[in-house]
């Protein structure tokens, strides 16, 4: 019933044009899926934005894992989607054609029981994403603690800063539920009080369509908001244990996302007391900047500069079967979301 009636709100929308951030991949997904984009007007317009955690990780940090895999011989551990992601030169799939191990997990504490397993190889796990997938590195490295060839190759990320980075981008945000289920929602509520309007969804159909109904009606009223539209998994405090575990382990420290650059103190880095987990101190990595293809526009489609399609190379060259960016390898990529279901 919520759900007609938050469809029905939305499909006669005739307030001012508004701008909503995905800021999530999975919610782009989502929202193609359950064939919400259909149902709304022209007045109001989806945006991509950077929450693709494999999207967001720059061709730099490819090159240090085909580095690791290809000349320190090192095994590497990576959620699959990173597999396929581009590099400089090569991907990880290419690194594995010359002989590289790569293993695929999908948790890095599995990483770490295949390390403790296999002491004669060292593993290093690739630990990439946001406030929600940090935790579970951290756990990792504790799990480790008795094992010396174990190490991570850190480029997770931390969503203040995006945020602040994308405020002129949109009218206003498609907070991401799991990431403030971590995070809390005093982050929301303070771009409110400086002009930067959002919801916090979840990611049922019901959830979705009822956090845009929500977003679109105050969004009409013209006062910057805040509404936590998730609230049976978003707590306002979100979840201090995670946060001292994180806190604990790992530090804050300039990153940079694929296509935006550099934003200060938007990474996750570990702490000098776990150095010796640090794939790059411990393999004397040397800073690596990496270049993607010049014709990708994955840069401009994470900021909701332009559509997929606008890319020349989109569902000619670029296929999810031949992928030349990163936002159309992953699950959670705009670019192979408006592949599938475009
Ligand atoms: S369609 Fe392919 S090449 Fe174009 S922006 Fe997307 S991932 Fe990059």
């Amino acid at each position: 019933m919520a759900e007609m009636k938050a469809a029905q709100i939305l499909q006669k929308y005739d307030g001012p044009p508004v701008r909503i951030m995905e800021v999530c991949g999975t919610h782009t997904h989502e929202i193609f899926r359950q064939g919400i984009r259909r149902i709304l007007p022209a007045k109001i317009t989806l945006i991509s934005g950077p929450g693709c955690p494999v999207c967001v990780t720059p061709a730099g940090f490819i090159d240090e894992t085909v580095s690791l895999a290809l000349e320190h011989g090192c095994t590497i551990c990576t959620f699959g989607d990173l597999v396929r992601v581009p590099g400089t030169s090569m991907s990880l799939a290419d690194a594995r054609g010359q002989g590289a191990k790569v293993r695929v997990v999908y948790a890095p504490a599995d990483a770490a029981e295949y390390a403790a397993g296999h002491p004669e190889e060292q593993v290093v796990f690739l630990s990439v994403g946001f406030e929600t997938t940090t935790p579970a590195s951290c756990i990792a490295v504790e799990k480790a603690a008795a094992l010396d060839n174990f190490s991570l190759l850190t480029a997770g990320k931390t969503m203040p800063a995006a945020y602040d980075a994308m405020r002129h981008s949109t009218d206003l945000f498609l907070y991401p539920g799991h990431v403030h289920a971590i995070t809390g929602t005093g982050i929301c509520e303070k771009l409110a009080e400086e002009g930067v309007s959002g919801v916090c969804a979840g990611f049922t159909a019901s959830e979705l369509l009822t956090a845009l109904a929500v977003a679109v009606t105050r969004f009409e009223k013209g006062e910057p908001f805040f509404v936590n539209c998730y609230p049976r998994v978003v707590k306002r405090e979100g979840s201090p244990a995670a946060r001292r575990l994180v806190e604990r382990i790992m530090e804050p420290c300039d990153s940079e996302w694929r296509g935006i650059g550099v934003l200060p103190m938007s990474g996750m880095k570990l702490r000098d007391k776990y150095a010796r987990y640090d794939a790059r101190r411990k393999f004397s990595l040397p800073p690596m900047h990496g270049r993607s293809n010049p014709a990708c526009r994955c840069g401009e489609v994470l900021q909701g500069k332009c559509l997929p399609r606008d890319c020349s190379l989109f569902g000619k060259v670029c296929t999810p079967e031949h992928p030349v960016g990163a936002c159309m390898v992953s699950g959670e990529g705009a670019c192979s979301a408006f592949y599938l279901y475009g």
